[in-house]
């Protein structure tokens, strides 16, 4: 094993969808491909928001992807780590009480937008006597904590946005502490990727400008920034950001509609890259082809109906051993024969269980040339129903009634399936049987 260690560290405070889906898979891969270690950190120090049902819906997802973590921890165990750090801040000057009240600072930041100035914290707090402080505590009031920003430039190289650099007269001092005492991400983030030895924070470009506060942070505390890297964000394939159905919808959703988690996986490895999206149900071929320098600034196009696509190439590939379990659990029988009959034609593992149906159970013909179907019923050869009978069959038909190409085939179709479109009939006569096909052929309900 490598010593390379990151995380994925979502908050409980909603399901997982294909953003943050796409960080998650993008920590994985990177651990999987330089054979180190993936973390879970749960982000779970907003207690109003966060619930064990999100918590236990986003492992669900990651389990269902395959993304299987080394090791976890969650940011709610760990309260007296971020006390602490927030002590070792104050002690060197770092950290400071401030009292302004949320109203307050809003009112400061309307004053200087309308006097054209950037909305940055005045620090006023900094300027507080022991004694100014000590009326605030009497009020009642507590303090929230900021962290002082040194007024430098910080700059890095990021694994995909290359060189950045960040004034920080433009920023706010980060609050890193509520008044209640509870601890902002911000700190949070960074006291842990310290104590657990991340190596390199990967994460959607929306946290540039954290990154750069909390690289400050990282040295604060005395520690080295880990390596980072910010990956584009998505948009929809018109280029604008993710449509709000696509950008709100879950992985729990996505596989609900019958998307394969191979599918999004082989999708979100690649958008984003100039490269290919090659669809496979082989994660391993997915860690060997990754490369996070292969990641663009661009935004990354997430397109559904290219997701449609991927899916389908992959339900085709799967081998019945792959989806026999979830045909069992479908009410799908005809094992490995009528996958192998069917599965060419799939968009979704689901869609077997349409043509399942379609055969078992009874359905209403569609009659377009009785002449021909009549025949059908008629020639129909004794003895097994295997995909062997079909081409005498049907050029038997043709003789008789003179029909050929889609005058013969297509009535055929129509009224065995009661569909224009779909597998290949001819493998799936044995699963229709005999009296079925010669109903249906009359027109009867069967
Ligand atoms: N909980 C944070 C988020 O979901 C984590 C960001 C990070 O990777 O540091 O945005």
């Amino acid at each position: 094993m490598s010593d390379i260690k990151v995380r994925f560290a979502p908050s409980p405070t909603g399901n997982l969808h294909v953003g943050n889906l796409r960080t998650a898979l993008v920590n994985y891969l990177f651990a999987r491909a330089a054979g180190g270690v993936f973390m879970l950190r749960i982000d779970d120090t907003d207690t109003e928001r966060s619930t064990p049902e999100f918590e236990a819906s986003i492992r669900a997802d990651l389990d269902w992807m395959g993304m299987s973590w080394d090791t976890e921890d969650r940011q709610s165990a760990r309260l007296d780590r971020y006390d602490e750090a927030l002590r070792q801040l104050e002690a060197i000057g770092r950290a400071y009480p401030c009292f302004e009240t949320p109203e307050e600072l809003a009112l400061k930041r309307k004053a200087q937008l309308s006097a054209g100035r950037p909305p940055v914290y005045d620090r006023a707090a900094l300027k507080l006597t022991d004694e100014q402080k000590q009326a605030f505590q009497a009020e009642g009031r507590r303090p929230h904590w900021r962290f002082r920003l040194e007024d430098t430039e910080v700059a890095w190289t990021d694994m995909v946005r290359g060189d950045v650099s960040y004034h920080m007269s433009s920023l706010s001092d980060p609050v890193l502490m509520r008044e209640d005492g509870r601890v902002i991400y911000t700190m949070a983030s960074v006291v842990d990727d310290i104590d657990h030895g991340i190596t390199h924070i990967i994460r959607g470009e929306d946290h540039v400008t954290n990154s750069a506060a909390q690289i400050q942070l990282f040295e604060a505390l005395g520690a080295t920034a880990p390596v980072m890297g910010h990956v584009a964000l998505l948009a929809g394939a018109d280029g604008e950001g993710l449509s709000k159905r696509l950008g709100s919808l879950s992985i729990g959703q996505l596989r609900d509609e019958g998307t394969e988690a191979s599918a999004l996986a082989s999708l979100l490895a690649r958008i984003g890259t100039a490269d290919p999206v090659v669809p496979t149900a082989d994660m391993a071929a997915i860690i060997g082809g990754f490369d996070l320098s292969r990641f663009g600034r661009a935004t990354a196009k997430f397109d559904p109906a290219e997701l449609a696509q991927v899916n389908a190439r992959i339900v085709q590939q799967l081998d019945f051993d792959a989806v026999s379990p979830r045909l069992s659990d479908l009410g799908v029988g005809g094992d490995a024969d009528f996958w192998m009959a069917v599965r060419d034609n799939l968009s979704s593992v689901a869609e077997a269980a349409d043509w399942w149906q379609v055969c078992t159970t009874p359905i209403t013909p569609v009659i377009e040339a009785a002449d021909v179907t009549t025949a059908a019923a008629g020639l129909l050869p004794d003895g097994d129903l295997s995909s062997d009978i079909w081409g005498s069959w049907t050029k038997a038909v043709a003789a008789e009634t003179g029909a050929k190409g889609r005058g013969l085939f297509m009535p055929i179709r129509l009224a065995l399936t009661g569909r224009e479109k779909g597998p290949e009939i001819a493998p799936l006569l044995a699963f229709i049987g005999r009296e079925r096909i010669i109903a249906r052929l009359r027109g009867e309900t069967a």
